[in-house]
């Protein structure tokens, strides 16, 4: 068995991973593991930009932090931790410059200054961006910087489990993918940095990666999942493949039709139209499509046309390629047809309440990222402000590490004998998996995926909520015999789609129970049955556990105390 020893290890070598690994490389001796190669990371399919509160055009000279910070917790339906809100907020302007001084090539004004654009919810333009690919642009000056700081990379390696001493983090348990061993990574600080687990649902913008491995390893370990009945449905992702049409593209001035020639968003949205948040956006695209005002009764128009060849062509040349390639329409010549579609977890890995930015009640455990809930998008997330979290509380959770320094270590005979425990119940799972004759996995995810489409999204309701529960109730039991068809563990993908499969179900079951829990309508979470917002009864964080009875839910108190909660209206 191969053991690897560190100060720190971080799982996942997205902008969170890397900029966590970055910073803590400058004192510590530590391990940044993925299990894709880092630049493959879902990071790097973000497009729109990353906000900060610059200024630098004309219309945003009076835009402050504190603005972006009031923007966000409105967006967030209130329910996002103000005090960590702010911090982000104030912070922002520092990253991106640093991002800047690091050689990242953002889009520029005349003036030279970084180009803004305007994003939804957003008061004033303040998204950073280089061109439709701020993701990739980012996630490669990060990974390069890591490269020249020597920061010690492990790719292909998947964290399947963490491995604890009572209530203390003492390392994790590994598949090294290509040689199809395990490996354990023992160190006093791990920091989980495993990206989103938008896949649960069949229809996604996220990459097939997607799939709270890191969410899935905590919730075991008996850290409990936060805020898991949020899950933001873009409002336009391509008709039929769902892939992202960023909001870049209303924020550069395209329009939204319904198939009678109506900018429909006049409707709900009066003032911010195209730039509602996204929860309002795609809730009144779903009204179009539902009432009989959508195209084929799937889709609406996301009109470009008018913007002008030179404008898409140097803005959104990303958009156009997807356009063309996957949906045969130009967006210089016609309207791209889109529709709602999973996109991002504002709910994940809970932190300690007041305590300090990433850390959980499992002692030396660190959080960040989109596996998270640090609570800064609250009900409805932002466009913009994910990119942004990643990197501020990437750095911050660094630097407090470091500040904090080593802890004591726990007795290495208690570490190996809970190391053998960790191996020896790992391998028998896997055991089991190859002798078993029961189900193959690809079902058990297919059935997932439709259940959360169907009846964990947009809109939701008691009885499909319900069902949605069952489905995935019955669907663990079934896991219990799923057969992996290939026993040799060397690039056993078979084996990874398992393992994936395994932290899909328990984050999808926890998403759909805390759903049902929440009786009000709040952000991204709409119920037919209680359309209004119900603040003396849920302006409150929930908290899923498991315990041996079945699930379990907690609250925990939202931090307030900035800013006044009110009605949001847009
Ligand atoms: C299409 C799209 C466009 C977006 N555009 C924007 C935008 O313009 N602006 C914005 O602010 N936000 C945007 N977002 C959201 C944003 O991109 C993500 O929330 C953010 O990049 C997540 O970063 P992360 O580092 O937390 O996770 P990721 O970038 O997803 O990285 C996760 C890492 O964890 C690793 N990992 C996962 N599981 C394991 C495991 N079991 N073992 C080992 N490693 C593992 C992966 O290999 C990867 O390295 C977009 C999202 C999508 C889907």
């Amino acid at each position: 068995m191969r053991i690897e020893e560190y100060d720190a290890v971080v799982a996942g070598a997205g902008l969170s991973g890397l900029r966590t690994g970055l910073e803590l490389s400058t004192k510590w001796n530590i391990a940044v593991i993925s299990k894709v190669y880092p630049v493959r990371s879902h990071s790097g399919a973000a497009q729109g930009g990353i906000n900060a509160a610059l200024g630098n055009l004309e219309e945003g000279r009076d835009d402050t932090p504190k603005s972006h910070a009031f923007d966000t917790v409105k967006g967030s339906d209130y329910l996002a931790d103000q005090n960590v809100v702010m911090f982000m907020c104030e912070e922002a302007p520092k990253i991106v410059v640093e991002f800047e001084s690091m050689g990242a090539p953002f889009s520029r004004l005349e003036s030279g200054l970084i180009a803004q654009r305007p994003f939804g919810g957003a008061g004033f333009p303040r998204t950073c961006y280089a061109g439709d690919r701020t993701g990739h642009t980012l996630l490669h000056t990060l990974y390069e910087q890591c490269i020249g700081n020597n920061v010690k990379f492990f790719d292909e390696y998947f964290l399947i489990d963490l491995i604890k001493v009572e209530e203390k983090i003492v390392g994790i348990i590994t598949l090294d993918i290509s040689k199809g061993e395990l490996v354990i990574f023992r160190a006093p600080y791990v920091i989980l940095a495993t990206g989103g687990f938008g896949r649960i649902f069949k229809q996604s913008t996220n990459a097939l990666i997607n799939t709270g491995d890191g969410n899935g390893a905590a919730f075991r370990a008996g850290v409990p999942m936060q805020d898991c009945e949020f899950v933001q449905f873009h409002p336009t992702t391509l008709y039929g493949t769902n892939i992202l049409m960023t909001e870049g593209a209303r924020g550069e001035g395209g329009f939204l039709f319904n198939n009678i020639g109506e900018r429909f968003m006049s409707k709900t949205a009066p003032k911010a139209m195209e730039l509602a948040p996204r929860d309002i956006i795609a809730r009144a695209i779903d009204i179009e499509i539902l009432e009989g005002r959508g195209f084929e009764n799937a889709y609406v128009h996301l009109d470009l046309t008018h913007l002008g060849e030179e404008k898409i062509k140097e803005r959104l040349p990303g958009i156009r390629d997807i356009s063309m390639y996957f949906a045969g329409v130009d967006p210089i010549d016609e309207p791209i047809p889109v529709q709602p579609g999973q996109h991002y977890s504002m709910g994940g890995i809970a932190t300690k309440y007041k305590g300090d930015f990433g850390e959980t009640d499992l002692s030396g455990l660190y959080v960040m990222g989109e596996c998270s809930c640090l609570s800064v998008h609250g009900a409805n997330r932002l466009g913009g402000n994910s990119l942004l979290e990643t990197s501020v509380f990437g750095r911050a959770i660094g630097r407090n590490l470091l500040q904090r320094g080593l802890p004591e270590l726990s007795s290495i005979e208690i570490v190996k004998k809970a190391e053998d425990n960790a191996i020896s119940s790992i391998e028998s799972l896997l055991k089991q998996w190859e002798t078993n004759t029961g189900i193959v996995p690809v079902e058990i995810r297919d059935k997932m995926g439709e259940t959360m489409n169907k009846n964990v999204g947009v809109f939701r309701k008691e009885e499909e909520l319900k069902i949605a529960y069952e489905d995935l109730k019955n669907l663990q039991k079934s896991f219990l015999n799923v057969h992996v068809q290939t026993s040799d563990r060397k690039f056993n993908y078979g084996l990874v789609r398992t393992l994936e499969l395994r932290n899909m179900l328990d984050i999808a079951e926890v998403s759909a129970y805390a759903a049902l829990w929440r009786k009000e309508s709040r952000g991204a979470h709409y119920r037919w049955d209680y359309t209004t917002r119900d603040d003396k009864k849920y302006l409150a964080h929930s908290l899923v556990y498991r315990s041996k009875e079945g699930l379990k839910l907690k609250t925990k108190p939202v931090i307030l105390g900035i800013f006044e909660v009110k009605e949001r209206v847009y």
